[in-house]
Parts: structure tokens; sequence; C-alpha cells
């Protein structure tokens, strides 16, 4: 007997509505009390796979790639109609950070991303530390090319919202689209969804968050019209430092000003003008509100918030520099950023004082270089700690001790706040989703559980695919 999560998206409500005929609810699912038979009349089997991964973000899009590579049958779940998670939902930009001082940091698969980028026109590379400017419409299509190249099954526009548990192993998924509801079933599962959704679906112990703060959410836009040729765009667009902090100092501190001056203006971050590859176009990150992303009503009304504090801060922008004077919002980014939400209490948990002594595990797994980065969620302060080497993930951050078939990668990884604030960025969470791509696989290879591989072979796998380790 099989017990489905009772821990869903879907409304009870719903079962009450005569939508069965439409669209099966998982809470008529869930009345069936776990059979698992009766189950697929309701949510029919999709597809059998040895590798699900659940989100199509920097980890989730690599993990898969990284799986399907090893020989594993894989599938790639996603809710929105495109891959690439906060770069291409969010407008969140550069991907950070691939070098230091011109040594790669993080390589294989996520590098070979950026250079097949690069060769379609769609990414600069800004050494020496290799942020990685991006166009977003190649990078969506440079991430599909891959994806299916690997030989990947696609489930896009598909929600997961739900799974089949076997004791503490996870036996099958279960995604919404408009075909209704569907299962997927596979014997191993990669969490990548950045708020650890299939985690939390599973009741896998969480990391505490006795501060009770989380880093803000920011809604990104695109802002088109502006003078990207001036000297003070040319100054901000960039960021190795060569023009240069990333942060538009200018900017900041007339908008500190306004505020000190009694001007009611919402809080605000940087701002940051990101290079989008477009002259008169940039990616703008400033707007800032608390928010929490698993929190549906909550994140939906500070959203609300956030789409109105662009379109004043737009105007602001018009109004006092004459390189924006003519700009105009030419996209909001599909949703709002987030930075931080649920991360799993992993195996191990990586801390601040390990990560900026650039502890070394005898499974580390992959690096990071970005900066501990904490965004005030209240305010416009921002703390940095820059590190000097770069840090270590141990596998072990990957797994929990008891569910023998999950593993997790990017933002939702095992590690401790201060950690996070470095490891969230775009290249590390494309570090950890290879690893675990290539973990899933070596695990249905050799039949065996993600506590029990071989770490030394998962090491050896990734140095063959030019991971920096
Ligand atoms: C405002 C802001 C600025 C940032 N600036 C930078 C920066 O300059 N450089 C940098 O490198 N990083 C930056 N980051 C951090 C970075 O973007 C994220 O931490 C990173 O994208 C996390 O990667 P991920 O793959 O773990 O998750 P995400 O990128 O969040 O991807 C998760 C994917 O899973 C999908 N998904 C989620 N739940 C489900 C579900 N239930 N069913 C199906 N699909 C699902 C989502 O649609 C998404 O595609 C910034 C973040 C924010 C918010």
């Amino acid at each position: 007997m099989t017990k489905i999560s009772r821990r869903l998206f879907l409304k009870k409500a719903v079962a009450g509505l005569a939508v069965a005929a439409v669209a099966p609810s998982l809470a008529s699912c869930e009345e069936l009390g776990g059979d698992s038979h009766k189950i697929r009349k309701i949510a029919p089997l999709a597809g059998k796979y040895d590798v699900v991964v659940v989100g199509g973000g920097p980890a989730g899009f690599i993990a898969a790639i990284a799986a399907a590579r090893q020989g594993a049958k894989t599938a790639i779940i996603e809710r929105y109609g495109f891959f690439g998670g906060m770069a291409t939902i969010g407008y969140v930009a550069p991907i950070s950070v691939f070098a230091l001082k011109n040594e790669l940091v993080i390589g294989g698969i996520p590098w070979e991303f950026v250079k097949r980028l690069e060769s379609m026109g769609g990414a600069f590379i800004e050494w020496p530390k290799a942020n990685i400017d991006f166009d977003i419409e190649l990078y969506k299509l440079c991430c599909q090319r891959m994806i299916l190249e690997a030989g990947i099954d696609i489930y896009t526009h598909s929600a997961m919202v739900g799974c089949e548990m076997e004791g503490k192993s996870i036996s099958s998924v279960i995604i919404e689209n408009k075909n209704g509801l569907e299962t997927l079933e596979s014997k191993v599962f990669i969490d990548c969804t950045g708020d650890g959704d299939l985690a939390h679906m599973a009741e896998v112990p969480m990391q505490p968050n006795p501060e009770g703060e989380l880093q803000p959410s920011s809604f990104c836009f695109i802002l088109s019209g502006v003078d990207t040729k001036s000297d003070l765009l040319n100054k901000c667009m960039y960021h190795n430092g060569i023009n240069g902090p990333s942060q538009c100092k200018p900017v900041r501190e007339k908008l500190l000003a306004m505020k000190a001056a009694g001007v009611d203006l919402p809080d605000f971050g940087g701002p940051w003008f990101n290079n989008v590859m477009h002259e008169g176009s940039v990616a703008v990150n400033i707007t800032r509100r608390a928010a929490d992303s698993t929190n549906n009503r909550n994140f939906s009304a500070v959203e609300c918030q956030l789409r109105e504090d662009i379109f004043t801060f737009t105007r602001v922008l018009k109004e006092n520099f004459k390189e924006f004077k003519n700009c105009y919002v030419s996209a909001t980014a599909p949703q709002a950023g987030i930075r931080e939400s649920r991360r799993i209490l992993g195996v191990h948990t990586v801390t601040a004082d390990e990560y900026v002594n650039a502890f070394r595990y005898e499974d580390s797994i992959s690096r990071g270089i970005h900066p501990i980065d904490i965004h005030a969620s209240k305010g416009t302060h921002q703390t940095r700690i820059d590190l000097t080497k770069p840090a270590y993930v141990p596998y072990r951050a990957l797994i929990t001790a008891e569910y023998p078939n999950l593993l997790v990668a990017g933002r939702c990884i095992s590690t401790d706040r201060q950690a996070l604030a470095s490891l969230r960025v775009m290249a590390s969470c494309m570090g950890t989703g290879q690893a675990a791509g290539a973990a899933a696989a070596q695990c249905v290879a050799n039949n065996q559980t993600v506590q029990n591989i071989d770490t030394a072979q998962l090491v050896a796998t990734l140095k063959e695919w030019g991971a920096v380790l």
C-alpha cells in the first residue's frame, strides 16, 4: 500500500466542484486511501523513468543533462513553458560566478552550457570572475537544445503537485497540466524546485529558521529606451569591478537622499542594471519586499505590490537621470524573484564557517566563489563577505539520512542561511545540479541508495566532465 503525500498544493475544496471530468483533483486521489491502482485511473501513468528531475532552473536542467548523459532514462518537469529558472522566469542576471582570477571554479556541463550559449551569440563572459551576461531568449533556446539532445523527456507546463511514498521512498510524483493529473514513476528523484517542493511533500525535515527572516523577494524587469552607451550605464552594467562596483552608486545615492528628504519611496536594493546584450535595454534589479514564496497568498499579494514598485522606480529614474529620460518598461519577469525559502536538513549542513574557510570535504562535489551576500528583508541594506578561496560543497548536503531515492540540488540544499547566501547563485546551483544528476545515474546503474553510493566514483565522473574540485 502506498501513501500519497498529504502536503498538497491543491485545495480540498476543488474535489467538491464538478471538475473531475475536466481534470481530476489530487484531493480525489487522496480519498482513494493511497490505492495506487485506483490512483492511476485518476492520474494515469505518463512514464516510468530511472531519474525524474523536478524543476528546470539552473540546478534542474543541468542535473537532467548529467543524469541522461550517464545513460539514465530521464524526465524533467517544469511548471513554465521553458527552462532556466530564475534566469528566465525572474530576469535575474548575470550568472554568478564561474572563476577566480581567470581560473574556473566550476566546470563541466555548466561551463559547456555557457560556451554553447556564447557560440550562439547569447553570452558575454566577464573575465576575470566569469560572471555571465546573457540574452534571456537565447538562454531558453540553448537549454532546450541541450536537454533534447540528451534524450530527456520534457514535461513543461506541468506543476508537480504530489508524490506517492512507500515508507521513506518516493515511488512517483503527480503532475498537473492540461491533460489533468498524471503520474511519473522513477527510481530516483531530484528536487530542483528552488523551494524544495518535493522534499516538503515527502515530509523531509527542513532547516530551522530561528531568526524568522528570509532574504527579500525582488521583481526584476527590462527597461528599454535607456542610454546604455552613457558613462553611467557603462560603469554600472558589468560585474567584475573593471568599471567600478556593479551596484549603481550614483542612482543609489540619489534614491537614498530622496528617501532621507521624506520622498515616499518603497525600499530598494542596489540598484543593479544588468546587461541583456541588447543596446538600449537593461534588466533592472531594484525592488525589494519581504515575502514567503511558499505561502501562496502572501507571495501573490507581495508580487502585486512589487509590480507597483517597478513603475514607481521607473518614473523616478525617468524624472531624475538623463540616461533614463526615454525609458519604458518593456517586460516584467514572469514572476518575482526568490532568494531564500526551504532548505533540507541533509546528512551534512554546510556552515558559513566551513564555507569562508574553504573547508575541503572528502566528498566535495562542487564549489562556489560568490560572496556571502545577504539582502536585508526590510530597508536598503546588504551585507557582504568576500571569499578569498573557492568554497566546497559536500555530496552529503544533497541527501537526507532517511530518504533512499531523493537528491536535492540548487537553492534547497542543506546549508545554513549564511552559506546559502553564496551558494544560491546560479553557477553554484548548476554545480550542485551536475553532481546530483551524476549521483542519481550512478545509483540507478549500481542499484544503490543515494546514501550508499561510492562518492570517489562520483567525484571521478565529475572530474572527467571537467568539474573543478
Ligand atoms: C532578485 C534576485 C537576484 C539574484 N541575482 C543573482 C545574480 O546576480 N547572479 C546569480 O547567479 N544568482 C542570482 N540570484 C540567485 C539565483 O537566481 C537563484 O538562487 C537560482 O536561480 C536558484 O536556482 P535553482 O535551480 O535552485 O532554482 P530556480 O532558479 O528557482 O529554478 C527552479 C525551477 O523549478 C520550477 N518549479 C518550482 N516548483 C515547481 C513545481 N512544483 N513543479 C514544477 N516546476 C517547479 C520553477 O518554475 C523553476 O524553473 C538572484 C536571485 C534573485 C531572486
